[in-house]
């Protein structure tokens, strides 16, 4: 990963700008105590969905993925006071984390925690949002794709973590479901009419799009 090849720097930018307190920071140690995987976006990643989030004055935003709650912090304390997270958690576990890690936090009041696989629960889910953050299953990033567009408003910001997938996209021979998925998911973005968009290559690749047209 690029990342390795400049931990200075990167470093550099996270002390400057994305210092983490201690309700962060306890974040990834509770999710090591309790078994969990340490796949949470890290602080530079959290910081530009911070400075993406306040440049559309975002207010409601969508998450897709929850694990421990960590991008969930960053998200909701982007939010004013009453704006509202809706985060999706298909894993029981890792959504009694993420409670814990949003009471601790001091944001437990603007977060909507749904528990429960996404494919379900997002098309109970009304339009209108002003960004939708993607970070769940890979193999159903196309799915996620059609219901973010269907849920951003005109103006919204379509984000989608793990964009290189760990560098697997631009290995051909490698045709396993989910990077096919991440790849489709890539090209829908790149080429949707209704977007513009590209790849910021933080950490394992973050797609950043705003949804231009409806
Ligand atoms: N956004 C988090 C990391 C998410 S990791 C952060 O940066 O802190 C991916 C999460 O998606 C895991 O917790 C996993 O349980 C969840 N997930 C996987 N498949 C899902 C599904 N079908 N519906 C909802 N959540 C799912
Ligand atoms: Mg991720």
């Amino acid at each position: 990963m690029p990342r390795a090849k400049k931990p200075s720097l990167d470093e550099y930018v996270r002390r400057l700008f994305a210092p983490v307190d201690a309700a962060l920071a306890t974040v990834p140690r509770r999710q090591a105590a309790e078994g969990l995987p340490a796949i949470n976006v890290s602080p530079e990643e959290g910081k530009l969905i911070a400075v993406l989030l306040a440049a559309v004055r975002a207010r409601r935003v969508l998450e897709i993925g929850t694990l421990g709650g960590y991008s969930g912090i960053w998200i909701a304390r982007a939010l004013p006071p009453d704006g509202r997270l809706t985060t999706i958690e298909i894993d029981p576990r890792h959504a009694a984390v993420a409670r814990r890690s949003f009471v601790e936090a001091g944001v437990l009041d603007r977060v909507d925690l749904r528990e429960g696989p996404a494919r379900e629960i997002l098309p109970s889910l009304e339009p209108g949002f002003d960004a939708v953050f993607i970070d769940a299953d890979k193999q159903s990033q196309v799915f996620y794709f059609q219901e973010s567009m269907r849920l951003l408003r005109v103006g919204g910001l379509l984000l989608c973590d793990n964009a290189y997938l760990d560098g697997r996209v631009v290995r051909a021979r490698d045709q396993k479901p989910d990077v096919e998925a991440v790849r489709e998911f890539n090209r829908l973005a790149a080429t949707d009419p209704r977007l513009v968009a590209t790849i910021v290559g933080v950490r394992d690749g973050l797609v950043v799009g705003v949804k231009v047209s409806s």
